[in-house]
């Protein structure tokens, strides 16, 4: 998971309302960040960093950069590895001139990508699936870039929501199948594109509409043309983890608000799994609270902010190792003793994925002396590992992939446990189950012939 933003604008400059985009985009990846432009010369021009956006960048510089249109990136790897080799945007300057590239998603077929543009004496300068785009590009030295870029994409399969800087203008693409988001804002006639709609309401942009799958726009002093991809896919693939965690609540993807999907879902786990007799709901803050607000008001219970988050915290995945990792949990999750003593609780969190968060938190609670503490988990198990650009542990690692629930709720010392089914799970997000992916929860992936080029000679002719 990643976030991308890109701005395009005739009369100002944008450098900076990139960087504070990418504040708004900031729990999509901790990791690294950067922002692209083309200079006066001609020239592609970036600066990155590790670590979050004001650690890695100065909003100063950019607030002083002469850049009309940019693009940026906040990084979370999920291909290739923590390193500022693989921080984005991807920049070239090659035979057809300037080019930035950043990526949210991961390339499926990107090891044969490699092993074919190898071959063919590219050099690869990273281990970032993302570079094989801009690699592809460079083996079409005679074609202007946008036209290349087209050609390029219909190579690729997997998850890709792109923002390309190109001196034709800044290009938006979305793969076929829709996994990963990318919205369209705009003020005046400025353009504006995000990961996530959240990333528009700071800079006072409106939010448009979201990229269509297969859709690539391109911006540029003449306005916004949009274009299609020649690949034709059987069905969108709209990532349903997206509306459990990683999204912002207040987003919008494919016409649904996060926050009321959250809330829906939480409603739907009350409805179905009732803690009877519990005093109170209390979430696992932030990602658990929406849906623990709309549990406690299906149950009746009055939600209680009993859980503390230590806001200076990032993230407790972002850390690489599990001990790290637990640690990583108490120092940012402290239950209130006063609040769990000798009462009955229902705890509400998004997902469990290790069931590392779960496990402490309550034996935390535990230690307060709480009577019950009743797991309601707003998503279904986590068994499969995800293809398509989350960084999901391997099966053996996934607590749901080994074990039965009730050897869980024993594990976590949990009185009960109950997930969301996913069929609720979908229900509650409110699009077809045929536009959703929901692999890591059922397993259900891509085929790898759901996906066809419309116009075979366009996707080739790459190779030939
Ligand atoms: P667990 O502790 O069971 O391994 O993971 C579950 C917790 O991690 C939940 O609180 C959920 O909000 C969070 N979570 C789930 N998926 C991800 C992810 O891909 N990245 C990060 N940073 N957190 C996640
Ligand atoms: Fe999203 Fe899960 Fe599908 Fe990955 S496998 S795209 S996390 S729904
Ligand atoms: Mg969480």
């Amino acid at each position: 998971m990643c976030g991308v933003f890109g701005a395009f604008s005739s009369n100002h400059f944008v450098a900076e309302e990139v960087y504070l985009g990418l504040s708004a985009l900031q729990h999509r990846g901790q990791e690294s960040a950067g922002v692209a432009w083309i200079d006066s010369g001609g020239r592609v021009n970036a600066i990155k960093g590790m670590g979050l956006l004001h650690e890695a960048l100065s909003q100063g510089v950019l607030a002083e950069t002469p850049a009309k249109a940019a693009i940026g990136h906040v990084r979370y790897s999920t291909a290739g590895g923590s390193m500022i080799q693989n921080a984005q945007p991807i920049c070239a300057n090659y035979a057809q001139g300037p080019v930035a590239v950043v990526h949210n998603g991961n390339l499926t077929n990107f090891n044969d990508l490699r092993s074919t543009l190898e071959s063919r004496g590219a050099i690869f300068q990273s281990t970032s699936d993302t570079e094989a785009i801009l690699q592809l590009l460079a083996h079409q030295p005679r074609r202007r870039p946008f036209e290349a870029l087209l050609r390029a994409l219909a190579e690729v399969r997997g998850a890709y929501s792109l923002v390309v800087l190109i001196e034709e203008g800044l290009v938006a693409a979305r793969d076929p199948w829709g996994f990963r988001p990318l919205a369209l804002g705009r003020k005046g006639d400025d353009y504006y594109v995000a990961s996530e709609s959240c990333a528009f309401n700071l800079l006072g942009a409106s939010f448009v509409r979201d990229v269509e799958p297969g859709e690539v726009l391109l911006i540029n002093e003449s306005g916004m043309t949009s274009y299609r991809l020649p690949v034709k896919c059987e069905r969108k693939w709209v990532c349903s983890f997206e509306f459990v965690y990683f999204a912002r609540p207040d987003s919008v993807i494919e016409g649904r608000s996060v926050y009321r999907v959250r809330q829906e879902m939480g409603r739907k786990l009350a409805k179905n799994c009732p803690a009877a007799g519990a005093d109170f709901v209390a979430s696992f803050p932030d990602s658990g609270t929406t849906a623990a607000l709309g549990f406690a008001a299906e149950s009746g219970m009055p939600f209680e902010a009993a859980v503390v988050r230590n806001r200076y915290v990032g993230r407790t995945f972002i850390q690489p190792t599990q001990k790290v990792r637990e640690l990583g949990v108490r120092i940012k999750l402290s239950p209130s003793p006063e609040l769990f003593r000798g009462r009955n609780a229902v705890l509400v969190d998004d997902s469990l994925v290790r069931g590392t968060t779960a496990g402490l938190v309550v034996s935390m609670i535990r230690e307060c002396k709480a009577l019950s503490v009743h797991l309601r988990i707003s998503s279904p198990p986590v068994q499969y590992p995800c293809f398509y650009g989350i960084d999901t542990p391997s099966n053996g690692e996934l607590a749901a992939a080994k074990h039965s629930q009730a050897e869980i709720a024993r594990s976590i010392g949990a009185d009960s446990l109950c997930y969301l089914s996913k069929d609720e799970m979908v229900e509650a997000i409110g699009l077809p189950d045929n536009s959703l992916c929901t692999a890591c929860f059922d397993g259900k992936y891509v085929s790898a012939h759901d996906a066809e080029c419309s116009s075979s000679h366009a996707c080739r002719e790459i190779f030939d």
